[in-house]
């Protein structure tokens, strides 16, 4: 039995050379189902959204049939609610840069993908990661490949595909632990201030979890158009 397949967009980065941008024949036995052949070219099923059989949108979980004509586009529904991430092991950056934003991105460097795809379940944390057979498992409902390598970049695509820019929140989360900051009066942290800082600063926040200290120093501002840039190149739509 043969069906059809056309892949749009970023879903063809998972396709085999051969096969990327083109309408292709592809063969199939007669219970396998439409998610099943999608994954079997490579597409998680966390990335790819609606699904067209004959022109008519369907259900991932329903059976091939002969001469289906099947076009499939990448996912794209916004979130519902406040974003909550976890990352994979090599994302450390992507970590920081979406903590400076203020979204809530668990991160350890020292997870075993059975532990990755656990917590991304009982939490329901949208697993980053670029290791598309993680994806892949079945336990796994909320979850991106992401297609960059380029730590900023991987910032300006996860902006991209949950349409974050508008959610956007510097100075609220821990860069190392991801806590939520909390406001601190200056003179209960007053010996931990270098004297500079001590001069030229009146606000403060603290993470309760490691007591790091943070204000609005130059690292401040420079953090600031670095977040920026990255919600400009969202919102210009990079990666359309
Ligand atoms: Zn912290």
């Amino acid at each position: 039995m043969r069906a059809t397949f056309t892949f749009k967009g970023e879903l063809n980065d998972f396709l085999a050379h051969s096969l990327k941008n083109n309408t292709f024949s592809l063969e199939f036995a007669p219970h396998q189902s439409l998610k099943h052949l999608i994954e079997s070219l490579g597409v998680p099923h966390t990335d790819f959204g609606r699904v067209l059989v004959n022109g008519q949108e369907t259900h991932p979980d329903r059976r091939m049939q002969e001469g289906d004509q099947v076009t499939v586009y990448p996912a794209d529904a916004p979130l519902e609610g406040e974003p909550c991430f976890l990352l994979d092991n090599h994302l450390g950056q992507l970590a920081t840069y979406l903590r400076m934003m203020g979204f809530d991105s668990l991160y350890r460097n020292d997870y075993q993908d059975e532990e990755l795809a656990e917590v991304s379940c009982q939490e329901g944390r949208i697993l980053l990661t670029r290791d598309r057979r993680l994806l892949m498992r079945k336990q796994i409902r909320l979850g991106y490949c992401i297609h960059q390598t380029d730590p900023r970049q991987q910032a300006v695509e996860v902006l991209n595909r949950f349409k974050l820019p508008g959610q956007v929140k510097p100075f609220q989360r821990c860069l190392r632990c991801n806590s939520p900051l909390q406001v601190v009066n200056k003179q209960d942290i007053l010996e931990r201030l270098e004297p500079l800082t001590k001069i030229y600063y009146e606000e403060f926040r603290i993470c309760p979890s490691c007591n790091q200290i943070y204000w609005k120093g130059s690292h401040y501002g420079h953090m600031l158009e670095m977040i920026e840039t990255m919600a400009a190149q969202a919102e210009g739509g990079l990666g359309g």
